[in-house]
C-alpha cells in the first residue's frame, strides 16, 4: 500500500495532493485548491512568480514583435546574471503563459539546493521593476514534465491560458554563452563580497 501511495505521489491518481502544483510548481486553483499544494523544505528549484511581462500583450504597446523579441533577452540575460549569484544554474525557464498562477513565472534550478534557499532568502527582499519579488522553494524537478508538448510542437490550441508551461527561448547563443560563462559570473561576484566584507572589516 505504501509503495503504490508513493508510486502515484503527484499524479493524477493522486486525491490528496495536486499533480499542478507537484509536476509545475503552480496551480490555477491557488489556495483553494481541493488538493493539497505540499511546499518542499528543500529544492533545487525556485519559482520566482509573475516576473517577465511580454510587451506585446500590454494594453498601449508600441514595440514590433522583433523589438519585442530583443526586450526577452535582455530580460533572460538579466535574470541569468542576477540568479547566477547565488550559484550554479541548470536551467533558467521563463513562461510565456497567460493565466494569474504562471503568467510571467520564472523558473531557475540550482546545482545545488543551499544555492537555491540562498537565492529565495534574498530575492524575498527585493523589488524588481518598482514590484516586490516573490519567490518560493517549487516542487518541480523535471522541466520536461511540467513543459506543455503541443506548445513546444508549435500547436497548443489551450493558447495562453494552457495549465502547462508555455517556455519561451531565448537566441540560442544568448542561452549557450551564459550558461558557459557563469562560473566567471559567479566568481567575481564573490570576489565583490569578499572586497566589501574587507571595507567593511576597516571600518570597524
Ligand atoms: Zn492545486
Ligand atoms: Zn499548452
Amino acid at each position: 500500500m505504501a509503495d503504490y501511495l508513493a508510486s502515484i505521489y503527484g499524479t493524477e491518481k493522486d486525491k490528496v495532493n495536486c499533480s499542478f502544483y507537484f509536476k509545475i510548481g503552480a496551480c490555477r486553483h491557488g489556495d483553494r485548491c481541493s488538493r493539497k499544494h505540499v511546499k518542499p523544505t528543500y529544492s533545487q528549484t525556485v519559482l520566482i512568480s509573475n516576473m517577465y511581462q511580454n510587451p506585446l500583450r500590454e494594453p498601449n504597446n508600441r514595440l514590433t514583435p522583433e523589438q519585442a523579441e530583443h526586450h526577452f533577452n535582455d530580460f533572460f540575460e538579466d535574470m541569468f546574471c542576477e540568479l547566477a549569484k547565488y550559484g550554479e544554474i541548470e536551467d533558467l525557464k521563463i513562461c510565456d503563459n497567460e493565466g494569474d498562477h504562471l503568467v510571467g513565472n520564472v523558473y531557475v534550478q540550482y546545482l545545488r539546493e543551499t544555492d537555491a534557499q540562498a537565492a529565495v532568502d534574498s530575492l524575498n527582499d527585493r523589488y524588481y521593476a518598482q514590484k516586490p519579488v516573490y519567490a518560493e522553494l517549487s516542487p518541480v524537478t523535471d522541466f520536461r514534465e511540467a513543459c506543455c508538448r503541443q506548445h513546444e510542437n508549435g500547436n497548443c490550441d489551450r493558447g495562453g491560458f494552457c495549465n502547462f508551461m508555455h517556455i519561451k527561448h531565448p537566441r540560442r547563443e544568448l542561452e549557450r554563452e551564459l550558461y558557459e560563462g557563469q562560473a566567471l559570473t559567479l566568481k567575481m561576484f564573490r570576489e565583490e563580497q569578499r572586497e566589501e566584507e574587507r571595507h567593511h572589516r576597516q571600518r570597524d
